[in-house]
């Protein structure tokens, strides 16, 4: 889904779903809905994307429409839907001339020459893994460039040097390479199935028992999705069977079917039973915590979202460029399905017609701040009554797979357009209104049939993000099997690559990150004391989540999650289809049920790190704990620097702009006085400003300092806290040989310089300019350049390690700081 959007909105539902208030008084209410509260901007929930939406979705067609993770509402360290998944693939790492010798010489080693992977971490000494890490930083650095002037281009200046953007990547960065290593390992950990099934069929007397252990079996489920998304020829000899299959099911599609009846057409049925494949179109539905009781999961409605990021895609004229390459991308794809040409187009206008018109009658995201306007808690009889042009029980029933009483109450957070669209479909031809509800759902299930329709994809990409070229298939396939069972893929992961040392390291960090947190607070002079006794609540209340979820090295619990999942080796369409039925039920059936604030969230090998606001915790996924964020090996000041920032980062997201109005259980509540209030926002205003002023010259566009400014305000938070506890430890530590060891012989800096080293180097990195100009659109996060500049040229401590004349570029007068 391109450059979706509907996880524009489905993360402001998520977020109005995590948000639990109590009672409010007015002045509360005002508070909340008028000054303080922009929660269509709160990055999200679940990812932050709304930047990035674009690319995630447009790139991560595996989590189709709404995954399990999107659910959930937190923050993350970088955008969620980034180039995740579509991304990966590539060609190898490029290695320049000069190391062709080397490489010779010593494959091992050449490997780690841009970044250290998976496979060779695990065959290289301590000593190894050290200088490989100081070579690669040295390789990046451009010393020429004066710290004090440019510490990106300082530490970064050198990488476009090593690294370009892959051809069927949209842009490339040192998550990229991360996440590259990671699929790599992904690859032949989905791969081994074939020796599995060849010691089955060796010893015929255990035959039928371990077949059906085998069949059972989540990781084996896990494989068998992969091979079927791999078996390409199965796919190419099946064409478009299983499609026409599936199309007839729901009743037609009418611009393939001449027969098509409008008389057997039921608008809401057809919705209903897309819902059902996890597609949420026209309307949105999905079951979540109640803002007003965070511990209920209740079903909740909201407006849909479109094929494109935002509703200005289809109103404003500027972004016609994009509405023309998704025409053509509806247009061709119809075409290959059988239409010919003019009557494709003809079919592909009527499309966009309709699907402009519903963005005119959805509410744009800066008209939805009011959660109290949004928020209806009502019974589905009053809901029949006020909305009666929708058979909301019919629709439920249908959904849910079970008898739906009228006294049920469900939350409506976009009455005036579910009206609205009574009153649009009334108006429109039934044969337009099916052909853009399939459309939206054959938009997606083309990734599961043959390279025809993925090449018309490609063309899509490469108009809206500059994307060269497809990612190879097991890319591809491994970014569907990761999105859709990541537990089980995770336990694979885990099971051979998980440091146990890693999680206690990150635990030890935590709370060494926390005791500077507890510092900075004890230093504050612009909070009272009451709201920061409370913030200090809040951060002993938060929760901790490091590498993966027990239950997933439990066979029997992993396999029991994915009971009802059933996976066939050939048949990756269906298996695509009974994915998504699972993923829907999973969700349908929580309605009622207690939330489960333990549960993780997120997926093990994931490369990325997030904050959920409504359970006040921090996930560090098992990806993240690598190479250049961590390693056992590594001096302490890359670790600090690598994932101490990151946890920093995290934890400071509980007391951003929107972190800190929630309480420490998660709810939506007021603990921080009126005076503590308007100095925050004195404190904040003045990183918006410095933000405002950082242009992108490749594209002419600035950076909103408003939108990003939760972001802004954890990486500075996150940096003085992985510094100071960097610093104590270092103060603390008297063996020389330990001490010997937090300096690179490579590199001639002092422990404390490798630190900002790392911490700047994490965010080297290119994107494509049209990818770059969509992200920027709708961004949460600062580009990668302005949050290593932003965030050290507001802190002393880095000025003294490099000693930056005060004036000089990376040490201005004035310094904003929140936390
Ligand atoms: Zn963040």
């Amino acid at each position: 889904m391109l450059c979706n959007c509907r996880i524009v909105s489905l993360i402001i539902v998520l977020l109005l779903s995590s948000i639990k208030s109590d009672e409010f008084s007015d002045y509360e209410n005002t508070l909340l809905n008028n000054e303080d509260t922009r929660y269509d901007n709160i990055p999200n929930q679940n990812s932050n994307q709304h930047g990035k939406c674009i690319s995630h979705n447009l790139e991560n067609e595996a989590i189709e429409e709404r995954g399990m993770i999107m659910k959930e509402a937190q923050t993350s360290f970088i955008p969620y839907c980034r180039h995740e998944n579509l991304a990966n693939n590539g060609q190898d790492l490029k290695f320049d001339p000069l190391l062709s010798d080397l490489k010779k010489r010593n494959r091992r080693m050449a490997d780690v020459i841009n970044a250290l992977h998976f496979e060779s971490m695990h065959t290289l000494t301590p000593d190894q893994i050290r200088s490989s890490q100081a070579n690669i930083m040295k390789r990046y650095m451009d010393t020429t460039v004066n710290p004090c002037n440019d510490f990106y281009s300082y530490a970064c200046g050198n990488w476009a040097k090593h690294n370009s953007i892959p051809s069927d990547k949209i842009a490339y960065d040192t998550f990229e390479i991360l996440r590259e290593s990671l699929d790599k390992a992904l690859k032949d950990l989905l791969s081994d199935e074939k020796e599995e099934r060849k010691k089955i069929k060796r010893n015929k007397r255990t035959h039928d028992k371990r077949l059906r252990r085998h069949e059972k079996n989540a990781e084996m489920k896990a494989k068998n999705l992969f091979q079927s998304c791999m078996n390409y020829d199965q796919i190419e000899k099946r064409n478009i069977e299983p499609l026409k299959e599936l199309l007839e099911s729901l009743g037609g599609w009418p611009l393939l079917d001449k027969n098509w009846d409008e008389k057997n057409f039921d608008w809401l049925e057809l919705v209903a039973n897309l819902r059902r494949f996890n597609n949420d179109i026209l309307i949105m539905q999905y079951v979540g915590a109640d803002i007003h009781n965070s511990n209920l999961n209740v079903i909740q409605f909201d407006q849909t979202t479109l094929g494109l990021p935002t509703r200005d895609y289809f109103l404003k004229t500027v972004n016609e460029k994009y509405l023309n390459s998704y025409r053509n991308f509806i247009t061709q794809t119809i075409n290959l399905l059988g239409v010919e040409h003019f009557e494709a187009k003809d079919r592909a206008d009527e499309i966009i017609e309709f699907e402009t018109n519903l963005a005119k009658i959805m509410s744009a995201q800066e008209d939805r701040t009011n959660i109290s306007e949004l928020y209806h808690n009502i019974t589905l009889a009053e809901l029949s009554k006020e909305i009666p042009g929708i058979d909301w029980i019919r629709y439920l029933t249908i959904v849910q797979e079970r008898v739906v009483d009228s006294n049920e109450v469900v939350i409506m957070f976009a009455k005036h357009y579910m009206q609205e669209l009574v009153k649009l479909i009334d108006n429109t031809e039934p044969a337009n209104v099916a052909n853009y509800l399939v459309w939206r759902f054959v938009r997606h299930r083309i990734n599961n049939l043959d390279n025809r329709f993925l090449e018309v994809k490609q063309k899509f990409y490469q108009e809206c993000f500059g994307r060269e070229k497809s990612p190879e298939r097991w890319k591809q396939c491994i970014s569907q099997v990761n999105s859709n069972m990541g537990m089980a893929v995770g336990a694979l992961f885990v099971r051979k690559y998980f440091d146990e040392n890693s999680k206690l390291d990150t635990l030890t960090m935590v709370r060494e990150l926390q005791i500077s947190f507890r510092e900075i607070l004890n230093e504050t002079d612009w909070i009272d004391e009451v709201t920061k006794t409370t913030t200090i609540k809040k951060l002993d209340n938060m929760s901790l989540k490091i590498g993966f979820p027990d239950f997933i090295i439990s066979r029997h619990k992993l396999d029991e999650k994915y009971s009802a999942l059933h996976i066939h080796p050939d048949k990756y369409f269906e298996n695509t289809l009974n994915v998504l039925k699972y993923i829907n039920k999973e969700e349908q059936k929580k309605v009622g049920q207690h939330v489960n604030k333990t549960i993780w969230q997120t997926y093990p090998a994931i490369v990325n790190a997030f904050y959920s606001r409504s359970k006040n915790q921090i996930m560090f996924p098992a990806g993240i704990l690598q190479p250049p964020f961590y390693h056992r090996y590594f001096p302490k000041s890359i670790n600090y620097g690598g994932i101490g920032v990151v946890i920093g980062h995290e934890c400071t997201h509980g007391f951003d702009d929107k972190g800190r109005l929630f309480d420490k259980d998660g709810n939506l509540n007021k603990v921080w006085s009126d005076y503590s209030i308007k100095q925050f926002r004195e404190k904040a205003k003045c990183l918006i400003k410095q933000f405002n002023k950082y242009t992108l010259t490749e594209i002419g566009q600035s950076i909103d300092g408003e939108t990003t400014q939760g972001e802004n305000i954890a990486d500075g938070g996150g940096l003085n806290q992985a510094y100071r506890a960097y610093t104590r430890w270092l103060n603390n530590q008297r063996d020389p040989k330990v001490l010997e060891h937090e300096v690179f012989p490579e590199l001639n800096l002092t422990s404390k310089q490798l630190f900002f080293l790392n911490f700047g180097q994490v965010w080297c990195g290119e994107i494509r300019e049209e990818a770059n100009k969509n992200k920027m659109k709708t961004a949460v996060h600062s580009p990668g350049r302005f949050r290593v500049i932003g965030a050290l040229s507001n802190f002393d401590e880095f000025s003294k390690e490099f000693n930056c004349p005060i004036g000089s570029p990376m040490n201005p007068q004035n310094k904003c700081k929140v936390w």
